[in-house]
């Protein structure tokens, strides 16, 4: 299988922006063992910004277009170094390809971006995408890593895309602040009442949160992709994926009608 696996800074880092060793860790881990069972891995991996904030031990996320662009350029380098160092423990060659809105809304520089990704797919290494956050302006931002995701994902001609996050997947109401919220386990229509769900923000120091995942998910979906969105807190839910159990929440990619 082709599997494209985001994941988010809630998972990738502590409240401080610095690194989740233990995620980090546990999640290359779990990753490499996949690509030794023969599947083909492409990771979304956000973190550039918030792992920038710990290692400039900034108070707190930036709001300024500089200073997020600059907490980006400094932590996409510690994130490259890190699994870099990590993957290459497991005998992996990471990959890492940067892209802006204009990368995917052109097409001759969109077919640029496929051809790398399948040949280093055929190359036996492991692509690690994220936005290019130090150049992309406010007029052509991709904006969130979920949206980024499911554009690489139909990109790549993955079979499935799984969002990792700090939510075990969609709910009737946001978990966190009401007790009576009920998990939905598996979505086959984006019905408006399921798109009401979004809700607003994420965690502080990432972008996403539901509404993104949702946007996601409704690309993914209409390109007939199936997605889940599940709790990363321990990568190896990926296993469990992998054995077809149910976890998080599914979403059905649209099927050819016969
Ligand atoms: N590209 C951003 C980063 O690496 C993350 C975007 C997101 O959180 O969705 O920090």
């Amino acid at each position: 299988m082709r599997i494209v696996v985001k994941v988010g800074t809630s998972t990738l880092a502590h409240k401080t922006g610095r690194m989740n060793i233990r995620h980090v860790e546990s999640l290359v881990k779990t990753l490499s063992d996949l690509k030794n069972a023969g599947h083909e891995i492409i990771l979304v991996s956000s973190g550039a910004i918030g792992m920038g904030v710990g290692k400039l031990l900034l108070p707190r996320r930036p709001e300024d277009v500089p200073t997020k662009q600059a907490a980006a350029a400094v932590g996409q380098c510690e994130l490259m170094y890190t699994y870099d160092k990590l993957f290459s423990d497991y005998n992996h060659t990471v990959a890492q390809i940067l892209l802006t809105a204009a990368d995917v809304q052109d097409e001759k520089r969109r077919t640029h971006f496929e051809n790398t990704i399948f040949r280093l797919l055929e190359l036996g290494a492991l692509p690690i995408i994220n936005e290019n956050d130090t150049v992309a302006t406010e007029e052509l931002v991709i904006g969130d890593n979920d949206t980024l995701g499911a554009i690489v994902a139909v990109a790549a001609k993955a079979d499935l895309l799984i969002l990792l996050t700090d939510i075990d997947g969609l709910y009737t109401a946001d978990p966190r602040v009401d007790p009576g919220a009920k998990h939905i386990p598996r979505v086959e229509r984006l019905t408006p009442e399921i798109l009401t769900l979004g809700g607003g923000k994420g965690s502080g120091l990432g972008t996403g949160g539901m509404a993104t995942k949702l946007t996601a998910a409704q690309k993914a979906m209409e390109a007939g992709l199936d997605m889940i969105i599940c709790n990363g807190e321990d990568p190896a839910v990926l296993y469990r994926i992998m054995e077809n159990e149910p976890v998080g929440t599914y979403f059905v990619g649209r099927r050819e009608q016969a």
